[in-house]
């Protein structure tokens, strides 16, 4: 019996793992790039209650601010090796 119910968990894993609908529904949509979800990648400043989203090369980022987002998009890789050095100050 035992046996049989791990059986089922890894099926409904492995279904999870091919992108099935549903899977994660209920679940925190997360789905940011940001090494720190809390805070803008830019910046650095923590992300108020309804970020600016940003796509940049098929990956979404959370930014504090629309100013934020020529620098992000300038510059992606830069900002996720040293998220938060783009001040905004620092115009
Ligand atoms: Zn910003």
């Amino acid at each position: 019996m035992k046996r049989n119910r791990l059986h089922v968990v890894q099926a409904a894993v492995a279904f999870c793992l091919l992108g099935a609908a549903g899977c994660d529904s209920g679940a925190p949509v997360q789905a940011f790039a940001n090494p720190d979800p809390t805070r803008c990648i830019v910046s650095g400043e923590k992300l108020p209650a309804k970020p600016s989203i940003v796509e940049v090369q098929g990956k979404k980022y959370a930014l504090c601010c629309p100013e934020c987002e020529p620098s992000l998009r300038k510059d992606p890789e830069h900002y996720q090796k040293n998220p938060g050095s783009g001040s905004m100050s620092k115009k």
